[in-house]
């Protein structure tokens, strides 16, 4: 029988073992942590469930949605968006609707601004993407400071992967919905993600070792040291920063982390429908307003708000920044054929749930 290591036991190395072990492969599923889910664990405060940040799937994947709904029940969502404009001192629907630009103070500019914009296919960099997409003034009150907040950094012009956005940043019209061709999706179940990672680790012919940390990877001939004890298989499949696969040879790859400030507030509903987050576009600290019943589906007299501020002490957002991709990229040329670097780290990628799910279902049928 033929064996599989799969390191982080997050959507990704889930996904891996379930799918390695319908295929005959004897896994062993290694997560530093004592529970499984990574990102996307449902935690608990003040009776309410939440995940870090929204988490919702929100995918143009059919295979992907397929794939999970196979495994646990899901509820349609539709996905809503503001953004409070710090300078209009008002809300505006995101991605930008021309509809709105008529509610703007500064509307005959901005159509102007419009009219006059460029080619987003000669930018450069994010900053000149979005410029020539909706003009300064619209870059200016949605994107700007939410993006160097975001990224935490000085210039969005350092930003140069920037087709990433998958919100895509034409002008709207039509429907308010974030992406109405997009797969939009929750589980049913107050438990949220965590029983798609209780079900794939019980696959048969899934061990699954928690509060088990990988200190060491051999990317030649697959193995990991745990403990000081070296593990063997034919395959190793790892969802870790591929920087941390070589101990960095080439230089850290930098990432972006989040700090949560959760607040329970005394009344059923803050946001309105069918809005179910909001985006802070301005110089407020935070990016993000997300709402948790509206996802999970709980009800209770209260409810539970997150505020997401940009830290430095965690690891969780890749820079799209097309040196550090390559860098990424050449960590991962190194490894051998049997050694496969998957997931939102492993890829070095702005991956979301439908992303990482769609590669596993796509890479398993050349294994
Ligand atoms: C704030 C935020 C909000 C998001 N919201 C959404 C959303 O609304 N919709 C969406 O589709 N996507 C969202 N995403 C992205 C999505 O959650 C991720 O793409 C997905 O969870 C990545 O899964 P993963 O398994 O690749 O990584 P992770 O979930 O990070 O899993 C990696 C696992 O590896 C473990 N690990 C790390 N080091 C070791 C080690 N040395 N030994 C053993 N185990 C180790 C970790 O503990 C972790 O469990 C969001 C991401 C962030 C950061």
């Amino acid at each position: 029988m033929k064996t599989a290591i799969v390191i982080g036991g997050g959507f990704a190395g889930c996904t891996w073992s379930h799918l390695l072990a319908r295929r005959g492969f004897r896994v062993s599923l290694f997560e530093q942590a004592e529970r499984l889910g990574g990102g996307c664990k449902t935690m608990h405060y003040g009776g309410h469930p939440y995940t870090l940040g929204p988490r919702h799937l929100f995918t143009p994947h059919h295979d992907s949605l397929e794939f999970i709904r196979s495994v646990v029940p899901l509820r349609q969502l539709h996905h809503y968006l503001l953004t409070y404009v710090e300078q209009d001192g008002q809300f505006y629907s995101y991605p930008v609707h021309a509809d709105d630009i008529d509610e703007m103070p500064d509307r005959e500019a901005i159509l102007g601004e419009v009219e006059r914009r460029g080619d987003p296919a000669t930018a450069r960099n994010f900053e000149e993407y979005w410029i020539a997409s909706v003009g300064p003034t619209l870059y200016e009150k949605f994107v700007k400071s939410y993006s160097k907040k975001m990224w935490q950094i000085e210039s969005n012009t350092l930003l140069t992967d920037f087709k990433f956005d998958g919100k895509g940043v034409q002008l709207r019209t039509g429907t308010k919905e974030v992406r109405p061709d997009y797969h939009v999706y929750y589980p049913s179940e107050l438990a949220g993600w965590d029983t798609y990672f209780e079900i794939c680790a019980q696959t048969p012919g899934v061990a699954t070792h928690l509060r088990t940390r990988i200190d060491e990877v051999d990317v030649r001939h697959p193995g990991v040291r745990v403990d000081g004890q070296w593990h063997r298989a034919d395959l190793l499949v790892s969802s870790l920063s591929p920087d941390l696969l070589l101990d960095k040879c080439y230089g850290e790859l930098p990432y972006v982390g989040r700090e949560l400030l959760l607040l329970v507030l005394p009344v059923e509903q803050v946001i309105p429908d069918p809005i179910f987050f909001l985006h802070y576009a301005g110089k407020q600290a935070y990016t993000r307003v997300v709402e948790y019943k509206k996802l999970t589906g709980y009800t209770s007299p209260s409810t539970l708000i997150s505020l997401e501020f940009p830290s430095m002490t965690n690891k969780l957002y890749p820079y799209p920044i097309k040196a550090e991709q390559e860098k990424a990229a050449r960590y991962r040329a190194e490894c051998s054929d049997r050694v496969l670097s998957v997931g939102r780290m492993g890829n070095y990628r702005y991956y979301d749930v439908g992303d990482v799910v769609h590669e596993a279902l796509t890479k398993i049928k050349d294994i």
